[in-house]
């Protein structure tokens, strides 16, 4: 037989390629960005095309190398836009910061990355400020968000401070001449660490090729579906695993965009969606919980958007969410990822063997699983026996392997409580995958109960508490207990003006779960603490019950 290659040629995949499709064919396009005055700036995918072009040009003038980090501390709008694209196109890679870390953190993460230059919202500087001493940039670019000029220093910086720019007058002083940095679809376009929810922050690097890949499975029509007739609202923060990814998956298709600046109040969320109705938004369950309590305590206030698909993910959906909002006519499909997995991993979607063949019931239950994984990314279940079946009862660690997973850490040796021999990533999520490839995330590791030798998953029981209609938001937690090891206490947010005590929750309760599943104590608290992605942060409030002493 005679050897064949294949005639295909060797392009490499590069973020350039969406940046240069959408600047040419969509170039009407909109960009909509909430200012902090709470207006509206427009801008066209053409003006967007020329402006992330401007950036990219002004930085290599400024002497930006390949691999450089640019850090930004910014919220969702147009200019975060431009160095999503502006930034790798130079060659360096951007590096999102949490601006809702404790500013210590952020400092941290700063430097662990060695960040050069910081692109900034000239509303954060004051943030900027509590974590500067802990990592000296060489340069800060001051977007002028609010629109108040930035105080730009003339001449040299002071010994030891960083060089101050102008993002606008940067951008009207490029060069115009500007030709892409060179690269190979492996090199590095953007970084983002994880939260540290359950441990220090990580660093994970995406390349050219990661996310080109997802950007194409994230706007594939069982998944986001997204097209150049949407208009996408991301209330997700760019900061937050780059937005889910959707940003570059968007601009990619030439969908209208809406970001909402810093105003996520459910109020103000309300507010832009009568202004620039989105057909498909995302954001965590906390933000969808919020928005659909102040919609429904408001009557003929708002309107939600026909049509709307939301995608939720980042933590558990609880069904009763996914019920409210069917009732509005906006569809909730859940996804699961992590910043390790680009992020999108897996969806919600009915696939073609369930049409027709599911009582609302069992439709409803099968929307508040975690979806069903997208291509290219391989999925299994590690049990402690080995690996589990897909039969949705078999419970054990869910491990993932694909191109845009992550394969190490940035500046990190690899470790075994991350990584298999064979390669897969250890997620640290306890899941089931039934035999049509529904997942269901039990819990993570770390915050399963485990009770006289069996395990009680907190997200079941939240998910139920949350069902009752006096409940506006639940968290249970394991605390430790002398005879079980440890029991479950859930912690709930009454709605206001609603009135429940722990023992109508408990016989609320009682029917759904063996009684020794129920939660022995229940505590009604004024809110529950999140994360700086907007999670129920349960490290807290097993910090507020670490002293808790069971009755006799
Ligand atoms: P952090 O670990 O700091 O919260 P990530 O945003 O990367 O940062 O979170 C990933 C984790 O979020 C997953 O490992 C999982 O525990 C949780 N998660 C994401 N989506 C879901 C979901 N649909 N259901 C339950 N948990 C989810």
């Amino acid at each position: 037989m005679s050897a064949i290659k294949s005639t295909m040629m060797p392009t490499p995949l590069s973020l350039n390629r969406l940046l240069e499709h959408a600047g040419r064919l969509f170039p009407q396009s909109e960009i909509v960005s909430r200012l902090p005055d709470k207006s509206l700036r427009r801008h066209s995918y053409g003006d967007w095309y020329g402006r992330t072009r401007a950036l990219a040009s002004a930085l290599k003038k400024l002497g930006l190398r390949k691999g450089d980090r640019v850090a930004t501390l910014c919220w969702n709008h147009h200019a975060h836009l431009e160095c999503y694209f502006g930034i790798p196109a130079a060659g360096g890679v951007m590096h999102t910061l949490n601006l809702r870390l404790a500013p210590d953190d952020i400092g941290w993460i700063a430097h662990h990355a060695k960040d050069r230059f910081l692109v900034i919202d000239d509303i954060l500087l004051p943030l900027y400020e509590k974590f500067a001493a802990h990592h000296r940039f060489e340069r800060l670019i001051v977007f002028p968000f609010s629109g108040a000029a930035v105080s730009v220093r003339a001449g040299e910086p002071h010994e030891g401070e960083p060089a101050i720019d102008d993002y606008e007058q940067l951008l009207a002083q490029a060069p115009a001449d500007f030709d892409y940095a060179e690269h190979d679809e492996d090199d590095p376009v953007a970084m983002c660490y994880t939260s540290g929810t359950t441990g220090r922050p990580k660093g994970v690097v995406y390349s050219h090729r990661s996310t080109v890949l997802h950007s194409l499975i994230a706007a594939l029509p069982d998944y986001v579906a997204l097209s150049s007739r949407d208009t996408v609202l991301p209330v997700t923060p760019m900061f937050h695993a780059n937005s889910w990814g959707i940003p570059y998956a968007a601009s990619m298709v030439g969908a209208k965009l809406v970001f909402p600046g810093p105003h996520l109040h459910p109020d103000d969320l309300l507010d832009l969606m009568q202004l620039e109705p989105p057909t498909a938004a995302l954001g965590v369950p906390t933000i969808w919980l919020a928005l659909i309590q102040a919609f429904e305590a408001n009557p003929g206030r708002w309107k939600l958007p026909t049509g709307l698909r939301t995608m939720v993910g980042g933590a558990a959906v609880p069904e009763s969410l996914i019920r409210k909002f069917a009732k509005h006519g906006v569809s909730v499909d859940q996804g699961w990822g992590m910043t390790e997995t680009s992020p999108l991993a897996s969806l919600f979607f009915e696939k073609p063997e369930l049409v027709g063949k599911l009582s609302e019931d069992q439709w409803f239950a099968r929307k508040a699983l975690a979806g069903v994984p997208v291509p290219l990314v391989e999925t299994r279940i590690m049990g402690d026996d080995g690996l589990c079946e897909w039969n949705g009862r078999d419970v054990g660690e869910l491990q993932v392997r694909g191109p845009f997973i992550t394969g190490s850490y940035h500046d990190e040796a690899p470790s075994p409580s991350n990584f298999t021999d064979d390669g897969w990533l250890r997620t640290g999520d306890v899941a089931a995958i039934d035999e049509h490839g529904y997942i269901r995330i039990a819990d993570r590791t770390k915050d399963l109960i485990k009770s006289g030798g069996e395990w009680i998953s907190s997200v079941d029981l939240e998910n139920a508490i949350m069902a009752h209609p006096a409940v506006a938001e639940a968290a249970v937690i394991a605390v430790a207990h002398p005879k079980w090891t440890e029991r479950p206490l859930a912690c709930v947010v009454r709605k206001p003006g609603a009135s429940i005590d722990a023992g109508e929750l408990r016989d609320f309760l009682s029917g759904r779960f063996a009684s020794w599943q129920l939660p022995d104590a229940i505590e009604f608290i004024d809110e529950i603490p999140r994360t700086s992605t907007g999670k129920f942060w349960k490290v807290k409030l097993r910090q507020r019950y670490a002293d808790w002493r069971w009755p006799e």
